[in-house]
């Protein structure tokens, strides 16, 4: 039953075919089947139950989609007086006193959490394998990673608990885990929706995102969630936007690109799924048209995705020190207190990072490191514009392969073989220019599911939703969910 839509759990709503107490224990039964998926931090059953029998009392308003609605917010929302650990230890006992807007508007709407979500920690990871709650299983094959690092919140998303579910993006990490898990993930345009209580990573390429299992799901969320939001300096004024009302599918006055050299590169049994979408495309009227991007700059990709976001966190994580925030460990100085407080309180992913972050932007590397990585960071936005001064939409694969085994996920030491190909980092294009991008099913290969991933430029996320809404309707898979077990009992 959950694996409703918000759309369609609208509708049974309205027409009273069921109550908000039998959504959340149909939720509650979900949940518990799919303990095994390792998705979440905290579970909020008993409230969830408690504020659905106040819901069962209430009229439902006919104009509020998300009255009743139950979802998961990633753990590095802000939730007051409920813990929020950003799946790192040394916020393993954080109660915030305060609410992030996001889940204080989606409070005002009567929407139900049902809990916090695993992440990789503090939102740095791409597998869901660093959460200090543990490894994130993809549910559609439990060997499998469901990347990351909103991982928690697409793995319950693709089994089915709940029908949307809250991430943050700031290289892929909503739009990465959304094509491996075989759901839809989306990131508005940089500023759209409030990050006042998210906690941050790179604040220049931060981004609230969510999961939805269908496109006009996630054009619904960004109705209610796109406000300004003065308690966000990066915030955007909305134009009063009314994403679901102006859903239709783009028309073939529309433009649509993709890179031609990172085509190339994708395996063939990937690339021949995105070839057929490109044809049946043509033959609906529409161009298509395999565009050349510099290839240096793609090659860019992921170092200055790594100078930038690893600097940024450096200073962001700053007072995770056991003395301003975080759990402290004593010692005789205040020095002492900071070592061992960070020493013990972060996983060596997330240390590595601060070591490469610290060095990019100490005195006698700036320059060459991290001001580099800034000016070529323009230089990408500006190739990027270009683009879309032409096309409408650019169209990428959302991975190269279908999700990983976790068992081949080595601590990952980059090699020049991996930096030559950049196909794995072509959505990180999205926050170093900030414009809307969205990743939604494409295919099952061995029965795994494969995404691809639409933009178009900054404040086009109605051009993103239309574009992707002709793509869903082609491909024909919506409101899938993960069988239970995975994909060999379904
Ligand atoms: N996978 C990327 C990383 O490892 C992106 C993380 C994110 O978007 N938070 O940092």
């Amino acid at each position: 039953m959950t694996a409703y839509s918000i759309k369609e759990l609208h509708h049974l709503l309205i027409t009273k075919k069921i109550t908000p107490s039998q959504i959340v224990a149909d939720a509650v039964a979900n949940l518990a089947k799919h303990q095994v998926l390792n998705a979440t931090v905290t579970e909020l059953v008993a409230e969830a139950k408690a504020l659905a029998l106040k819901l069962d009392q209430m009229p439902v308003p006919s104009d509020n989609y998300l009255f009743a609605i139950p979802y998961f917010a990633k753990d590095n929302f802000a939730t007051k007086g409920i813990k929020t650990t950003a799946s790192s230890k040394i916020l393993e006992n954080f109660v915030p006193s305060y609410e992030s807007t996001v889940t204080n508007i989606l409070k005002e709407n009567n929407s139900i959490l049902l809990g916090k979500s695993a992440l990789d920690e503090l939102g740095m990871g791409g597998h869901g394998l660093y959460a200090l709650t543990g490894d994130v299983l993809n549910p559609w094959d439990l060997t499998c990673i469901t990347g990351g690092s909103s991982s928690g919140s697409a793995a319950l998303v693709a089994a089915g608990v709940v029908p949307f579910a809250l991430g943050t993006d700031t290289g892929d990490s909503v739009r990465k885990p959304a094509g491996y898990c075989g759901i839809v993930g989306f990131k508005p345009t940089y500023g759209l929706i409030s990050r006042y209580g998210v906690f941050p990573y790179a604040p220049s390429l931060d981004t609230v995102g969510y999961f939805t299992r269908s496109v006009e799901d996630s054009a619904i969320v960004l109705d209610y969630l796109g406000q300004e939001d003065h308690q966000d300096a990066t915030s955007l004024k909305s134009k009063e936007q009314e994403y679901f009302k102006n859903l239709t599918p783009a028309t073939s006055k529309q433009k649509f690109a993709y890179l031609k050299n990172a085509h190339l590169l994708l395996p063939p049994e990937i690339k021949t799924h995105f070839d057929k979408l490109y044809r049946q495309l043509a033959n609906q009227g529409f161009t298509v048209t395999g565009i050349d991007f510099p290839v240096d700059l793609l090659k860019a990709l992921l170092p200055v995705y790594m100078v930038i976001s690893f600097a940024e966190a450096v200073s962001s994580h700053s007072m995770l020190d056991g003395i301003n925030f975080g759990t402290r460990v004593d010692g005789d100085s205040y020095e002492k207190v900071m070592i061992n407080s960070r020493t013990e309180g972060f996983g060596h992913v997330v240390k590595r990072r601060y070591v490469i972050g610290s060095y990019a932007v100490s005195k006698e590397n700036q320059t060459l490191l991290f001001l580099k990585a800034k000016r070529v960071r323009r230089l990408i936005v500006a190739a990027l514009r270009t683009v879309f001064q032409e096309y409408d939409i650019l169209l990428l694969p959302a991975a190269s392969s279908i999700a990983p085994k976790i068992n081949s996920i080595k601590d990952q030491i980059l090699t020049e073989a991996e930096l030559e190909n950049y196909v794995d980092d072509l959505l990180v294009l999205a926050n170093l220019m900030g414009n809307p991008s969205l990743t939604l099913p494409l295919a099952f290969v061995d029965k795994m599911p494969i995404g691809i991933n639409v933009n178009a430029a900054p404040f086009a996320d109605q051009k993103v939703f239309n574009a992707s809404l002709l793509i869903e309707k082609m491909i024909g898979i919506k409101n899938t969910v993960a069988p239970e077990g995975g994909k060999n009992n379904g």
